[in-house]
């Protein structure tokens, strides 16, 4: 093996150490060689059992040797952990450092309760999860969160004003980074989703791909050349909150008709009470699956509605795929094809003649894993600039628990 070849594994090596898990065209344009090069390099990794495809990992996927797919250490050192905070579920996992899930929980909650009792819930899940791992918390680098609102771009808290009425002026990551002791940051559950979908889902190497996520809330991630878009505050992907009809149902924002307040799972399952009687969503879902009469009627409205609002989206933004996540998903083709029917009805014909409409690769894991994958880039961002090598510190206020 010639000089330079020993210097290039070397340096791919220290990447993957120091940034995690890389494409193999991430790793070419890092070091400046060839994709070829790389790719021969990484067979070469791949045969000495160096290096692992990450492609075929327990997150389900099956797409080694997809161009995107991506590579990392054999042996990676350290653990990530996600927080996810549904509207009536936490999740929370813990990771390895390829962001491999090791092991998950979940709890039920509200999300009206107050924050500090959420986040006391959210540590303890975190908790039982060490403890039941037995993984040493000193090798845990960070913990990522996701949200069902907005989060301020600038300082990685909840937006003041956001929908979240009961969480309104608390601090999310300080609080729970005191409570762990660990580094914390937190994004929209959204956009959490398009992050997963975007690194090992159904987005990858997509130029642009919008994930719709329908579920107690709804939320829109933009993932736009492999990043998410998150505005010029992080606002962008708002669309439970674009008003359908001022006539419509008040929502939790304080405005009337927008697309959450009628078509949340928990809106459908409400409007299901009238033939039904009282249905969780659930069952309501369950019932959609299964073709009965009223519940497939409220789910294929809610496709139209969402349709419509898609639709909207592709005039703006000219996507290639879009990627349905969230519960409401369970109910199958029921949603999906009055939903295509619409967007197509509701926008120019060139904007959606090519798009592909179809369930995240991920299903309802997708932001559980996002939160792993976003815990993961803001560390080795962060670590990056305290040991002062070329990457940026990390955008977002880095907020540091008591080590
Ligand atoms: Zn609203």
């Amino acid at each position: 093996m010639g000089q330079g070849q020993t210097r290039l594994r070397l340096r791919a090596l220290e990447l993957l150490k120091e940034k995690g898990p890389q494409s193999r065209a991430e790793l070419s344009r890092s070091l400046a060689v060839s994709r070829s090069t790389i790719s021969s390099l990484i067979a070469e990794l791949l045969a000495e059992d160096v290096v692992v495809d990450l492609g075929d990992d327990p997150l389900g996927t099956k797409q080694a040797g997809r161009p995107g797919v991506r590579v990392g250490l054999k042996a990676p050192q350290g653990y990530f952990v996600g927080i996810d905070f549904g509207r009536l579920r936490i999740n929370v996992a813990i990771a390895d450092a390829n962001y491999r899930i090791i092991d998950q929980l979940s709890c039920d909650f509200d999300i009206d309760i107050a924050a500090e009792t959420a986040l006391d819930l959210a540590a303890e899940s975190v908790e039982t999860l060490i403890a039941h791992t037995a993984i040493d918390r000193r090798a845990i680098h960070a913990v990522g969160v996701g949200v069902p609102g907005p989060v301020d771009a600038a300082t990685g808290m909840l937006h003041a004003g956001s929908i979240l009425a009961s969480w309104v002026g608390a601090d999310v990551p300080g609080g729970l980074s005191r409570r762990l002791g660990l580094p914390v940051y937190m994004d929209n559950d959204a956009n959490l989703g398009a992050l997963a979908e975007s690194v090992y889902g159904a987005a990858v190497g997509t130029k642009v791909t919008l994930y719709v996520l329908l579920s107690y809330g709804v939320g829109l991630g933009i993932v736009i050349n492999g990043q998410v878009f998150r505005g010029s505050s992080g606002i962008a992907g708002e669309l439970g909150h674009i008003v359908t009809d001022e006539h419509g149902p008040l929502c939790r924002c304080g405005s009337r008709g927008c697309l959450e307040a009628r078509v949340s799972i928990l809106a459908l399952a409400k409007a299901l009470g009238t033939s039904h009687g009282a249905v969780s969503p659930d069952e309501m879902l369950r019932l959609a699956g299964e073709g009965s009469t009223g519940a497939s009627r409220i789910v294929a409205d809610a496709g139209v509605m969402v349709g419509r609002s898609i639709g909207d989206l592709c005039n703006y933004f000219n996507p290639e795929l879009v990627l349905i996540g969230g519960e409401l998903m369970r109910a199958g083709e029921t949603l999906l094809n009055p939903l295509k029917d619409a967007m197509r009805r509701y926008s120019i014909a060139r904007a959606t003649e090519r798009v592909k409409v179809m369930p995240g690769a991920l299903g309802e894991q997708a932001e559980i894993i996002g939160t792993i994958l976003f815990a993961g880039e803001q560390s080795f961002k962060a670590m990056a600039g305290k040991s002062g090598t070329s990457a940026p510190a990390a955008a977002r206020t880095v907020l540091q628990g008591s080590d």
